[in-house]
């Protein structure tokens, strides 16, 4: 099996890996860029799972934020800069429109939508967005193919990031909480209220894991019908675990990357 941390021998030979086309990039901020890429044929995903993606080898995990009904396979992606350790995120801020990577041929994971619990609180910091916004592209195609209803779960969203320009999926969320409020609840809250950048800022106020304990009160969450989900930086997660797990919670984690 190869190891995906290292770069892979005669990787244009191994059949496992695919071509595909970048097909659009947005930049977000310096650090943070959105990038659509070509979805090979018959590539089956559930909302929530990871695809792997390579450039000259070199190969990375991305959860996916595209919908399975969606043409191309969307990305959102952090730069970790070369002189903090960042190998593929570098080489991925060089890609243009029209630019090939490999991809492997199936999609992994299993921090998906758990459909038997009818509450969902979606953590998340900064990139660790992306599988909540495609669990939500997905329930509401469902909702207007009539495959479900809105009042039959709750997405509770809270998303954490240092500044307001980082939020990104921000109006996609408001706008499926404002068209389905029974579904969809968005709390974006920044960390750093008090830096220059977020002085427009009038939402809420501090890390995500120190306002959950606090949200889960207020709208009545209990351990019997609530899923919670954890998603990015592995200091809130382990935050979140140490919190709720005693509760009697159950939480979903998937970690973006190690602590050193
Ligand atoms: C299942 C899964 C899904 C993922 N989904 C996404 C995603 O949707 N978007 C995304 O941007 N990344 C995602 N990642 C992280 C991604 O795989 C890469 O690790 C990341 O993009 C950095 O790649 P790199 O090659 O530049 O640096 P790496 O060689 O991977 O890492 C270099 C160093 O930076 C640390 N690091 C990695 N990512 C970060 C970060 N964001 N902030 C701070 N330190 C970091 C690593 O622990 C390591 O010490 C995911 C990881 C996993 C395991």
């Amino acid at each position: 099996m190869t190891n995906i941390k290292e770069p892979a021998k005669n990787f244009k030979s191994q059949k496992k890996l695919l071509e595909v086309k970048v097909n659009r990039r947005e930049d977000i901020t310096d650090d943070l860029l959105k990038i659509w890429i070509e979805k090979p044929e018959e590539y089956i995903f559930k909302p929530g799972q990871y695809c792997t993606i390579g450039i000259n080898g070199i190969e990375r995990a991305y959860s996916i934020v595209s919908a399975p009904y969606e043409r191309d396979l969307e990305l959102f992606v952090e730069l970790v800069p070369e002189n903090e350790g960042g190998v593929l995120t570098p080489l991925i801020w060089d890609l243009s429109a029209g630019d090939s990577i490999t991809i492997r041929p199936r999609a992994k994971g299993i921090f998906v939508f758990n459909n038997e619990w009818r509450k969902h609180l979606l953590l998340a910091t900064v990139t660790g967005v992306v599988p909540y916004v495609s669990f939500i592209r997905d329930y509401i195609k469902k909702i207007e193919k009539q495959e479900l209803q809105s009042t039959q779960h709750e997405m509770h969203v809270l998303m954490g990031a240092s500044y307001l320009d980082e939020f990104t999926y921000d109006s996609e969320l408001e706008e499926a909480a404002s068209k389905y409020p029974d579904l969809v609840t968005f709390v974006p809250t920044v960390s750093r209220p008090d830096e220059q950048k977020n002085a427009l800022w009038t939402g809420a106020k501090g890390r995500v894991n120190a306002i959950v304990e606090d949200y889960i009160n207020d709208k009545e969450l209990s351990p019997e019908d609530t899923l919670i989900y954890a998603c990015g930086h592995p200091g809130m997660i382990e935050d979140v675990k140490s919190k709720m797990v005693p509760l009697g919670f159950t939480v979903d984690e998937e970690r973006f990357w190690k602590e050193d």
